[in-house]
């Protein structure tokens, strides 16, 4: 029988059992949600015998153990854009900020989605996360992306090259107290300097290592 693999071009990664396959539907703002979107989901599960639905760190909802045979249905179906996977910059998360939070401080919601629309899938030297949150409590991490973005009663926090996983790191505090409307223009300097000097599969903070961090604000913010 032929080995099989990640079919990333279908957006459907391979399961620990070698047959079926998840995919990942892009919810742009993930964690609030259209009950349809919920419905059409959930249809699409029980149509192709789904073995579950997993909510990921991502703020996806991805769909486990589908036959390789039943994908491209499952995609037609749903009708939805693919989450992009591998070096490229993922799905922007966000917390539930102004629009439903008592405790925040920033619209991190519009801010999120903004960034999302303009950035999901943007091919990049390796993969790229980005978070917004709407105060200190900080429930996305963006200390822990490689692009965070913190809200304050005096506007944002801007984070860069912080990452989780095998070796942890707290990112850099690149800026403080931006106003939301200057940060897209700070976003789009960070994005287009690591794309021009970081390495290929170098993660932003490995760039930022090795360039040195005083170097790197002062080429992107003076
Ligand atoms: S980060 Fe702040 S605003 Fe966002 S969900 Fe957490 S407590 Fe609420």
């Amino acid at each position: 029988m032929e080995d099989k693999k990640d079919m990333k071009e279908e957006g459907a990664t391979l399961q620990r059992d070698k047959e079926t396959y998840a995919i990942s539907p892009h919810i742009p703002g993930g964690i609030i949600l259209d009950p349809n979107v919920l419905r059409k989901i959930a249809d699409v599960a029980e149509k192709y015998h789904a073995k579950a639905l997993k909510l990921t760190s991502g703020q996806r909802i991805a769909i486990i153990g589908l036959q390789q045979q039943d994908l491209d249905n499952a995609w037609h179906d749903l009708d939805m854009p693919r989450g992009r996977g591998g070096m490229c910059m993922r799905g922007v998360r966000i917390c539930p900020a102004t629009h439903f939070c008592k405790r925040a401080q920033q619209d991190a919601v519009t801010l999120g989605l903004e960034l999302d629309k303009r950035y999901h899938g943007l091919r990049l030297p390796a993969k790229f996360k980005l978070a917004v949150s709407g105060c200190m409590n900080s429930c996305t991490e963006p200390a822990l992306r490689d692009l965070g973005i913190m809200g304050t009663p005096k506007g944002y926090t801007i984070y860069i090259g912080g990452t989780a996983g095998i070796k942890p790191k707290i990112a850099d505090v690149l800026l403080q107290n931006v106003q939301p409307e200057d940060v897209p223009p700070i976003v789009e300097k960070i994005v287009n300097y690591y794309k021009e000097n970081a390495r290929n599969y170098e993660r932003i903070g490995a760039m930022i290592k090795r360039i040195g961090f005083d170097k790197v604000k002062q080429d992107i913010v003076g």
